[in-house]
């Protein structure tokens, strides 16, 4: 069911267009819920950031989405729309339901050299064109790559990016992103090369990928930073020779020694299988306009071709750019060009929903309310401007192979042999449509046959109109692919809403002085992962202490309110039915509600705090002094194949592999 539309107040402009769903992710800076885009029907990602939350980090946010509207690639998750109000900010994105690799990873303990070629080789492809626009990533990890429908990776969180004004071959000076990924030049506090640093950080991600474990780890930072320096880890057995060659090769502790994202494309350990470069070029550049998309538009808006187009490239990220990215998406999957339906509203007999009511049609025009981010003005040199992102001088020697280290203009192209490779050998990547091969050679897609062929001769008019489709009703609210049927029944408990307000407390850069003197500011993750540290001990155990046997009484208590009628009532439902997926560990038992006590004792064992609404588990963990640490969703299902009882997992907050170790310790007497 959708959330209420109180929510989040001053948002009329994003309930206008989009029905708000279920928390699906959370990180230092955000919410993110699943949507769903009213006019197309296709889910997004909603990513909700308070204002007064972010506080000295607005500009990053600022910084993220410049990014992203500059940035337009099968592997980078494509931002669509951009509302900000008096306190919020939301991006809406694609959505990526598959995830984050991580997960992926964890689920399946490490992945085959196979499996790693497919997914490092789009993240190789992902880098390559991030930098060829002059972007640095400096925050990749596999939090931060998300798994779509079809199994694809997207890069997501430019909140840290770079693109300094000269080019990518001049030297950063911030030191940022996570301390396990940061290269060693970064974390020394020297000036760096931001291609070079994503290297590495690549470097670590594929032995996270092959391993299922970080080459570099200790909860002591210091004892971190120093085998971060030294670059020494240890290969494991699995290992090919290949393997051990390429991590060796991009793990590289002198910068100018490693691989270059250029040198990653055609790598032989990358091609392998393959026989082809990555294609590493976008399938859907910036600025393309397609006919389907503008003519089902111009229909809805009662307007002219010419003219939607002209409002369309005004790229203004707002609900015609918004209607379009999806409508071509909604192409690019072979579904068909069309806007929903627009029946008169209560066209069916069923009753509006509580508190929804007939709204007048759609406008295509800024909401008082509601500024465009695209409209403000934001200067394109801004990053490395702001207080927080320093460029340092020019480097001469810097000066790499592209897509690595030159300028937007000074693109090194892959030699003519590798091209024409690439065009003979078809690659096990993703088959493209003809419409995408026809925008790669910039020809004008075909025009649509039919009615929607013949442009609209109406007045052109500065307000666009879409017609409002009817008011949702109950039974279309069915259609949430993830209905609540859960129902509250710890009252006491912490709710969700509380949860919502530590996600959103403030990002504040931890500083650290280094012996040197050089200030380094880590993204918040590593943050909660070293209170996580000091919270949980080496053991991962919580220590001793006043709280522990607080929270252990609150555990207690729920697991006593479990056996309560009122209990019995919510869970009477049943849990829901589902096709094991990676984020679900497979048990033996056949039985639910004994997998779910014994989950909840496990929890209060562990002194994990948590909410339960029927089958599903909203756990917590805190710091002694009370914060959130970490925050994921435990849910218990039934599967059909094979039919017995599963459980969902899912993080919300906190650090990735301390999660894992948790949900780890806590499935274990499951695992099969
Ligand atoms: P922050 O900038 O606060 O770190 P992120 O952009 O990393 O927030 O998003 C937090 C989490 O939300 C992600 O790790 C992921 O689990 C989820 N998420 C973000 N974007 C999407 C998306 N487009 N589709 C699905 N889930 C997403």
């Amino acid at each position: 069911m959708p959330v209420e539309k109180t929510e989040y107040r001053g948002a009329e402009e994003l309930y206008k267009y989009y029905e708000v769903y279920e928390t699906i992710g959370s990180g230092g800076f955000a919410k993110v819920k699943l949507g769903r885009h009213i006019l197309t029907g296709e889910n997004v990602a909603i990513k909700i950031m308070n204002k007064k939350d972010l506080g000295d980090d607005l500009p990053r946010v600022k910084v993220e989405i410049e990014a992203m509207k500059n940035l337009s690639h099968q592997h980078v998750c494509r931002l669509y729309h951009v509302i900000e109000t008096a306190t919020q900010i939301f991006m809406v994105l694609e959505y990526c339901v598959g995830g984050e690799l991580f997960d992926y990873i964890i689920t399946k303990d490490r992945l085959s050299e196979e499996e790693t070629r497919v997914f490092f080789r789009q993240i190789v492809s992902a880098m390559a064109y991030v930098h060829s626009q002059g972007y640095a990533h400096r925050d990749l990890k596999p939090e931060n790559l998300l798994i779509d429908e079809d199994h694809n990776m997207k890069l997501i969180d430019f909140g840290l990016c770079a693109k300094p004004k000269g080019g990518l071959t001049y030297e950063l000076m911030t030191c940022c992103g996570s301390p396990a990924y940061a290269a060693p030049e970064l974390i020394q506090g020297k000036a760096y090369i931001g291609s070079e640093a994503d290297v590495w950080s690549m470097g670590v991600l594929l032995f996270a990928l092959l391993c299922g474990y970080l080459p570099f780890d200790d909860d002591n930072c210091m004892l971190l930073y120093r085998k971060i320096t030294s670059g020494k880890y240890d290969n494991p057995r699995w290992l090919s020779p290949g393997s051990v060659l390429l991590l060796n090769q991009m793990l590289q502790v002198e910068p100018k020694r490693r691989l270059t994202v250029g040198q990653l494309l055609d790598h032989p350990w990358v091609m392998r299988d393959y026989n082809s470069p990555v294609e590493w070029q976008s399938r859907q550049p910036l600025g393309h306009v397609d006919v389907d998309c503008v003519t089902e538009m111009a229909v809805r808006m009662k307007r002219s071709r010419e003219s939607t187009t002209a409002l369309l490239e005004k790229w203004r990220y707002d609900q015609t750019t918004a209607t379009y990215l999806l409508l071509l998406s909604k192409k690019l999957r072979g579904k068909p060009v069309r806007l929903r339906p627009d029946p008169a509203p209560w066209q069916d007999s069923s009753p509006p929903r509580q508190g929804m009511r007939a709204r007048d049609p759609l406008h295509f025009s800024e909401d008082e309310d509601a500024v465009i981010l695209g409209s403000v003005d934001f200067c394109s040199d801004y990053i490395d401007d702001c207080p927080w992102v320093t460029v340092a001088q020019h480097t001469p020697q810097g000066v790499r192979g592209l897509p690595d280290g030159s300028s937007n203009n000074d693109m090194r192209l892959p030699s003519p042999s590798v091209e024409k490779r690439r065009a003979c050998t078809p690659t096990p990547e993703r088959g493209r449509t003809a419409t995408q091969h026809s925008q790669e050679r910039g020809e004008r897609p075909q025009e649509r046959a039919g009615g929607n062929k013949e442009s609209i001769s109406v007045p052109d008019r500065d307000v666009d109109l879409f017609v409002l489709p009817p008011p949702r009703t109950p039974a279309s609210c069915k259609k949430n692919p993830r209905p609540n049927r859960n129902v509250p029944t710890t009252p006491s408990a912490v709710t969700p809403q509380g949860a919502s307000k530590d996600h959103s407390k403030k990002r504040t850069a931890e500083n650290k002085q280094l012996p040197g003197g050089d200030i380094l500011t880590f993204s918040p993750e590593r943050r909660s992962r070293s209170l996580d540290m000091a919270v949980l001990g080496d053991s991962g155990k919580k220590k001793r202490g006043g709280k522990m046997f607080g929270s252990l009484e609150r555990g207690l208590d729920k697991v006593i309110t479990m056996l309560t009628p009122g209990k019995r009532r919510a869970l009477r439902d049943g849990p829901r039915k589902i096709k094991a997926q990676y984020n679900v560990t497979l048990t033996s038992h056949t039985n639910p509600e004994q997998v779910l006590n014994q989950i909840l004792s496990v929890l209060s064992e562990k002194s994990v705090d948590f909410t339960q609404k029927g089958y599903t588990l909203k756990c917590q963990t805190r710091s002694d002094f009370g914060k959130v640490t970490m925050a994921f969703e435990l849910e218990v299902c039934l599967l059909q194949r094979p039919e017995v009882v599963g459980v969902r997992r899912q993080r919300l907050k906190g650090d990735a592999w301390v999660y894992k170790h948790l949900v780890e310790d806590v499935l274990s007497t499951f695992r099969i």
